[in-house]
């Protein structure tokens, strides 16, 4: 464990940091206990827990931010508990009460407060809630015991030299996600196979894949760990959910702003990558809880490159970062109601 008061907030990257407390609470004969508070630290697992042989897992990804008033702050806690059981049930696992998810992520975050990073530092506590079938097993089957974990990692800003885009290689080779499969789940299981896609655009320079339908390898998908958007003819589309995209809390959220705020024509459809090269596809960018909104440079397709805006930032992208993000701190005012306090 890190001693708060010798981490500086304001040059504090990505990097895996250890806070006082999480939180545990153990499935056993069919039911969950109460759970606990403890202080940080390792447990043990037997070698045939069903998580280490056949992947049952999953997790969620979420943040406790300082607001400009002083507050800590939630973003849409709810919605992440929702997709815990969501992904619980496509995993057979147990699933764990919204309020009670809710209960264990506030506790934790009460006491790793002083890991909070200020308001005027724009970094976060980042929160890790996950499941695992921790029960022993032979044959491939659920567990029968599983361990619900909530754990604290202190994150600087996603853009601490200002805002930029990225430059994503589309792929013909890797996919994601098949139809029937478990890309909807936010399971341990979707991550391990894109890293190697990921580490091989890296080696070429590019910050990402952007993924394409399994079956006609055409449809834009996501970029493996953030939806994406697109300003097309004026409006703002993204890939519908068909089940093999991660339904994003950030995305819904851009859908909504979009909508009713910004009064721009919003659509959830399949988008062909052909679409991108087209000079009616003036802005992209992908959201996720992580950055936000991560604007997207150019995209890279067998030697064709399309670069958009410049490689600046499209105005609607800046305004939707800004807009999210001013919400998300109390900057402005919650009228969509997203905003969960922690007293
Ligand atoms: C978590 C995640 C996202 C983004 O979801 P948010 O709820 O916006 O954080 C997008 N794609 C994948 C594959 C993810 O795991």
């Amino acid at each position: 464990m890190v001693d708060p008061k010798d981490i500086d907030f304001y040059s504090l990257g990505f990097r895996y940091l250890e806070t006082k407390t999480m939180f545990v609470s153990d499935y056993k004969n069919g039911k969950w206990d109460d759970g606990n508070s403890i202080p940080f630290g390792n447990f043990e697992i037997s070698p045939a827990a069903c998580v280490l042989n056949y992947g049952q897992g999953i997790f969620e990804g979420m943040k406790a931010l300082r607001a400009k008033t002083g507050e800590i702050v939630l973003f849409r806690p709810e919605e992440n508990g929702k997709r815990f059981n969501m992904s619980a049930r496509r995993m057979v696992m147990p699933e764990y009460d919204v309020d009670k998810f809710l209960e264990a992520i506030k506790k934790v975050v009460k006491a790793n407060e002083e890991y909070i990073p200020p308001y005027d530092s724009g970094g976060a506590l980042y929160i890790r809630p996950l499941m695992i079938g921790n029960g022993p097993i032979v044959g491939v089957a659920p567990a029968e015991e599983f361990k619900f974990i909530v754990f604290t990692v202190p994150v600087g800003p996603y853009f601490p030299e200002g805002f930029n885009g990225i430059h994503l290689e589309i792929s013909k080779k890797y996919t994601r996600a098949a139809p029937g499969g478990t890309g909807s789940a936010k399971t341990c299981c979707n991550y391990a196979g894109t890293m190697l896609p990921a580490k091989e655009t890296k080696a070429k320079g590019f910050a990402q894949i952007l993924y394409l339908d399994a079956i006609n390898m055409e449809y834009i998908e996501e970029v493996g760990t953030a939806n994406f958007f697109g300003l097309i003819n004026g409006k703002i589309a993204t890939p519908r959910k068909t089940g093999t995209i991660l339904e994003g809390i950030t995305r819904d959220a851009i859908l909504e702003l979009c909508s009713k705020k910004l009064g721009i024509e919003v659509e959830e459809r399949d988008i062909s990558y052909k679409e991108l090269f087209e000079e009616s596809c003036t802005e992209t960018f992908c959201t996720g809880t992580a950055a936000v909104i991560t604007p997207i440079s150019s995209v890279f397709l067998e030697g064709k490159k399309r670069v958009f805006n410049n490689g600046e930032p499209g105005e609607l992208t800046t305004k939707l970062y800004e807009l999210l993000n001013s919400i998300q701190r109390l900057e402005i005012e919650d009228e969509f109601g997203w905003i969960v306090k922690i007293s």
